[in-house]
């Protein structure tokens, strides 16, 4: 992408407003995954190595537009000034003439962080879109640079996300350089074989990401439940498992259109009953073909030959990119044909293929399974990475300063 960044403009002393997602899940004033901060730190650093005044901003859960104080960004500010082993400074509110004075007050090297922008409706307001740039200005009239390198916030334009970059000069971040380079490279530029391995629960929401990467990638695999909406289109007996009616016939034209790209579970673990609620089995899980699901079942993950089918195509690809469950990973039983997946990716990368899980359930599931260091790059954006693999263009990209 052909996007600027930190490392393309002259930012020496300048006063820089940086989007960071700090939207880490935090109980009783104590944060219990600092990934997203410590995700931040590369480009935190880079600003600091060019003297820059940096002022950061984020949001944090949803306040709806109010000043709630458990939605204060204050334990980020903490947890960024251990990780850091400096002070960060914390500000009352994020616009205002308290915030104003602070910033204008902000010397090279120093460190403010805003209070949460969702704060004020205006943040993410979608049918006022005066209002929510009047508020991006008041944002942008604090620093001289914006820097966005929230990826996970990078599909929505918000004051922000997004339109802070029509006030001041706007480039990215070292997170989000880092996300374009791998997602943009898989999908655009990228070494063959391609394959893309698609899973999670709705078919519904994957219909972009199919039709896109159906065009893209060689070989498209199909798994999770998911699979089942193809199988009815294929005429098979799926009994209860997941399926989207509304969908069928669609399934059976990708199913023309991909011919021989499509590749599905040649076999399912299915049980008779599964308690969604504890994620738990309550009947026992069996291998069947994808021919013979019973009627009274329903497949909650794919079976060994399938594991086998899709490790040979993974171990033979260059680039393999994956997004979405191969079957109920929250499940310890039902997470076997996930974890496979994960394990020959990580083989994969050992081979030499770059290796790119998107964020969200994929990315859970790599975590759990102790591979994030075996890939090549675990997205930081769970929807902001379905979007990017759509084909989509994401606000907080677009806006910012072409090269
Ligand atoms: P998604 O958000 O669409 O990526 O779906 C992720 C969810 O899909 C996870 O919570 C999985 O438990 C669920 N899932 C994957 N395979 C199946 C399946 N065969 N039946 C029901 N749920 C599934």
């Amino acid at each position: 992408m052909n996007k600027k960044s930190i490392q393309d403009i002259d930012l020496k002393g300048k006063k820089v407003i940086v989007r960071v997602d700090y939207n880490v899940p935090i109980k009783n004033g104590k944060i219990s995954d600092n990934a997203r901060i410590a995700a931040s730190l590369p480009t935190i650093k880079h600003l600091l190595g060019q003297e820059c005044a940096i002022i950061l901003m984020s949001h944090l859960g949803r306040p709806d537009g109010e000043k709630k104080p458990e939605f204060s960004l204050q334990p980020t500010a903490v947890e960024l000034s251990r990780l850091l082993g400096k002070p960060v400074a914390m500000a009352p509110d994020c616009v205002g003439p308290e915030v104003e004075k602070l910033a204008l007050a902000l010397k090279p090297g120093e460190i403010l962080m805003l209070e949460n922008v969702r704060y004020y409706k205006a943040e993410d307001d979608k049918k006022d879109k005066e209002g929510r740039k009047a508020f991006a200005k008041r944002l942008a009239s604090l620093a001289q640079v914006y820097v966005n390198d929230a990826f996970g916030t990078a599909h929505r334009e918000h004051a922000s996300t997004a339109n802070v970059a029509e006030f001041l000069p706007a480039v990215c971040g070292l997170l989000i350089q880092k996300e374009l380079d791998y997602l943009g490279k898989a999908i655009e530029h990228p070494v063959r074989p391609l394959v893309a391995i698609l899973g999670g629960a709705k078919v519904s929401d994957k219909i972009p990401v199919i039709e896109n990467l159906l065009k893209k990638a060689d070989k498209v695999i199909v798994g999770g439940g998911m699979a089942y909406t193809f199988y009815k289109a294929m005429g098979y007996e799926i009994g209860k498992s997941l399926c989207d009616m509304s969908l069928v016939d669609t399934c059976k034209n990708f199913l023309a259109e991909g011919a021989g790209k499509i590749v599905l579970p040649i076999d399912n673990k299915v049980a008779g009953d599964f308690d969604f609620k504890n994620m738990k089995l309550l009947t026992p899980l069996k291998t069947v073909l994808c021919s013979a699901i019973p009627a009274d079942s329903e497949g909650l993950d794919i079976g060994e030959k399938s594991v086998e089918l899709f490790r040979g195509i993974i171990l033979s690809a260059k680039t393999i990119v994956w997004n979405g469950p191969m079957g109920v990973f929250e499940c310890a039983e039902t997470a076997k044909g996930t974890f496979a997946i994960a394990q020959a990716m990580a083989e994969a990368t050992g081979k030499g293929a770059v290796t790119i899980i998107g964020g969200g359930d994929s990315a859970s599931a790599v975590k759990d399974a102790g591979l994030v260091e075996k890939m090549t790059h675990v997205s930081t954006g769970g929807g902001a990475s379905m979007e990017f693999l759509e084909g989509k263009t994401l606000p907080g990209i677009s806006f910012l300063n072409d090269k």
